[in-house]
């Protein structure tokens, strides 16, 4: 059979040697350049490539077809392959059907990375177990390579948009807020929805754990029917089963097992990360890790760079790197971990930003803000009457130097950009890692 794969990155690839190895008749095309690193991967598997370009007759032939997760629906090659009658996947559907693991799936808008990484932490401790999705080496490569006997997987709604018979074991929704909605005609029902698919071929004997604080996932559940068992957690309210918060203890309870740990030596700041680790630790009580690794685990996480990630102290203030804050919810948090006065950098492209959310915060806790864009207006005309200093720059360097000059002993320098990075970055990563370098050149 053929397996046509558009897109030659780190799940293409994957899924290329996944189907070789397989006995599919492989080809990779890709519209952009296939990165050399790649490029070397298909050679030395002798598997047929293109890139800059898609040949259509190359393509239209396939039994099957692997969409990467970065290219859109609307795309006219890939309805023009759908109304061939193609069927269509993302890898974690092509490369589900090679493993017999115990897989868990996290979703959501903000926290996927954090919570994966976090319960990934957990259960290797005790168990064989791999991370994948959109981190580190694809799923269709491990389970060719390693074959671990569990997967945490970290899955984007671009993966679940193109599943078929996708059936985690356990599927996590961290959150649901507006993001990428670009991709989702502008609707935010079908992002929400998209979200969602994560459960949509469990059955009772599977387990979906969520945030029953979040308003849009509970709604959602009061129209639409789920199979699984239902694991929510909380802040503020006391659930039957799943995890709550008591007495700065995170009690957490399946069937007639009760387990409880202290929030007061978790590792990561913030309540967001009481969140995650609640959604973690379910995962990993579920998985009969025990207690006291699981309790020690949440205390000795490292936590993930360009996430809170705390720097560096000069002259006793603290440089907080939260790149990966690429919308005004995750800022949120940020800015709610805050404990100190901040001096705060943000901006970058507006994704149609709303800060009404952040206003008490701001009023509260930061004494002066760094624009650091390209076009910086609605930031200095949302913030301008609440802070004493606001600036602009279009330089990290310099916007790390204007905050060291206005920071005091005991203050923190976070930048939260609340923004996407393309105007003046690469990417997120090369955001964060500019701010570190230029804070370690102080
Ligand atoms: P994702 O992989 O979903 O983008 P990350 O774990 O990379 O999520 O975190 C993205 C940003 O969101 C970071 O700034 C992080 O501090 C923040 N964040 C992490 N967990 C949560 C959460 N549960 N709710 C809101 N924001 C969060």
């Amino acid at each position: 059979k053929r397996l046509v794969i558009l897109g030659g990155g780190e799940s293409g690839v994957g899924t290329a040697l996944l189907g070789k190895a397989k006995g599919y008749d492989v080809f990779v095309s890709d519209k952009g350049k296939i990165k050399d690193k790649y490029k070397d991967v298909l050679l030395n598997n002798e598997i047929e490539f293109e890139d800059e370009q898609h040949t259509e007759s190359k393509i239209l032939n396939a039994d099957i077809v692997m969409k990467s997760p970065g290219i859109p629906n609307k795309v006219a090659l890939v309805r023009q392959i759908r109304e061939a009658g193609i069927k269509v996947v993302s890898e974690i559907e092509f490369a589900s059907h090679y493993t017999e693991a115990t897989l868990v799936a996290i979703t959501g808008s903000n926290g996927k990375t954090t919570t994966a990484t976090l319960t990934h932490h957990l259960l290797k401790q005790e168990l064989d177990v791999g991370l994948a999705g959109n981190i580190g080496d694809s799923f269709a490569k491990q389970i060719l390579n390693e074959n671990h006997e569990n997967y945490v997987l970290e899955v984007s709604s671009f993966q679940l948009d193109d599943i078929v018979d996708f059936k985690p074991n356990i599927a996590v929704i961290t959150n649901i807020t507006p993001d990428h909605l670009g991709r989702y005609e502008h609707k935010f029902e079908n992002y929400i929805a998209s979200k969602f698919r994560v459960v949509e071929n469990q059955t009772e004997e599977d387990y979906f754990i969520y945030d029953v604080d979040d308003e849009v996932i509970v709604e959602y559940m009061k129209t639409h029917k789920i199979q699984s068992k239902k694991l929510p957690f909380s802040l503020t309210k006391v659930v039957e089963e799943g995890a709550y918060l008591e007495n700065n203890k995170i009690v957490i309870t399946i069937g007639n097992n009760k387990i409880t740990m202290s929030t007061d030596n978790l590792a990561l700041e913030g309540k967001h990360n009481v969140k995650n680790a609640m959604a973690a630790s379910t995962v990993a009580h579920l998985l009969k890790i025990r207690k006291q690794t699981i309790r020690e685990s949440l205390e000795n996480f490292q936590g993930v760079e360009h996430r809170l990630e705390n720097v560096l102290k000069i002259n006793k203030v603290q440089y907080i790197n939260d790149s990966k804050a690429t919308n005004v919810n995750a800022t949120y948090f940020a800015l709610e971990s805050m404990n100190a006065p901040t001096v705060w950098i943000v901006g970058g492209v507006d994704k149609g930003n709303e800060y009404k959310e952040l206003f008490p915060f701001v009023n509260e806790k930061v004494k002066a803000i760094i624009c650091l864009g390209v076009d910086n207006a609605k930031i200095m005309e949302s913030f301008s009457n609440m802070v004493d200093v606001i600036v602009e720059t279009q330089y990290m360097s310099e916007a790390v130097k204007i905050a060291y000059k206005l920071a005091n002993a005991g203050d923190n320098v976070l930048l939260s950009p609340a923004c996407a990075s393309f105007d003046l970055f690469e990417n997120y990563e090369d955001r964060g890692r500019q701010f570190k370098d230029a804070v370690r050149n102080l």
